[in-house]
């Protein structure tokens, strides 16, 4: 079942939603050569928890941190460890934040130091099939209307398309219905309708689309170990179009 939201869920939501924004800007600074996945994480987390907040993805399912970091290859769901980024790495935290019950949601890739061309353009044009998809989002547009300007993007960029993986309505849970893939035929699927809210959320890879699961259970990888890109944000259907909730 899709959820509408009430007046006063959507504020709550607004406010999850800017820690999630305010917790990006706060650790960005940090994102250098050296620092280690962990160090990233426990940052994120008491930022979060200062804001009256907690971490959405602790516990959920079973993930042990605050937050999913994914460096390179590693599409989604990786785990901080002591890992330390080097000059070149390039890196998606995907943060989520749980203010009074109800959930923002916002991954962001980070380069490392200098990155390579390659790395460079799967960046900047993941980020702008987020909003390739973003765009679609208005009452009576459909959820595949998402899926086809997400896909149409990556396409036409040659950039591979992680399928089994997709965005999500967020409220009171962190997921909820109804999926968003990063797929789709225009005119399709479910129809938008204003105070619903979704997390859209393309993970684009320089290679091929195929992904395997690393043997902590957790951990996505590419396939072929080429480079992947996550970039998402929590999006409100309003009257007549929409509105970033995990944005400035
Ligand atoms: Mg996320
Ligand atoms: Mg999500």
């Amino acid at each position: 079942m899709i959820s509408i939201k009430s007046k006063r869920e959507i504020e709550l939501m607004e406010i999850a939603g800017k820690i999630v924004y305010e917790t990006h800007q706060h650790i960005k600074p940090l994102i250098k050569a050296g620092v280690s996945l962990l160090e990233l994480d426990t940052e994120a987390e008491k930022f979060i928890i200062s804001k009256g907040a907690k971490p959405s993805f602790k516990g959920y399912e079973g993930f042990p941190n605050a937050t999913c970091i994914s460096v390179n290859e590693e599409v989604v769901h990786g785990i901080p460890s002591k890992r330390k980024l080097k000059d070149g790495d390039i890196v998606s935290i995907d943060i989520g934040a749980d203010y009074k019950g109800y959930h923002g949601d916002s991954a962001w890739s980070y380069a490392v130091g200098n990155i390579n061309e390659e790395k460079e353009y799967l960046m900047e044009h993941t980020e702008k099939a987020l909003f390739e998809g973003i765009k679609q989002v208005k009452p009576g547009n459909h959820v595949g209307d998402i899926g086809y300007a997400v896909e149409s993007y990556a396409n036409s960029h040659n950039l591979g398309i992680v399928r089994e993986l997709c965005g999500h309505g967020v409220g009171n849970h962190l997921h909820e219905d109804p999926d968003v893939p990063n797929y789709g035929s225009k005119g399709t699927g479910p129809m938008l309708k204003e105070g619903m809210v979704i997390a859209i959320e393309p993970m684009l890879n320089l290679g091929s689309d195929d992904i395997v699961v690393e043997s902590n259970d957790w951990t996505i990888t590419t396939l072929d170990r080429k480079p992947s890109a996550h970039f998402e944000h929590t999006v409100l259907v309003t009257k007549d179009g929409y509105q970033i909730l995990t944005g400035e």
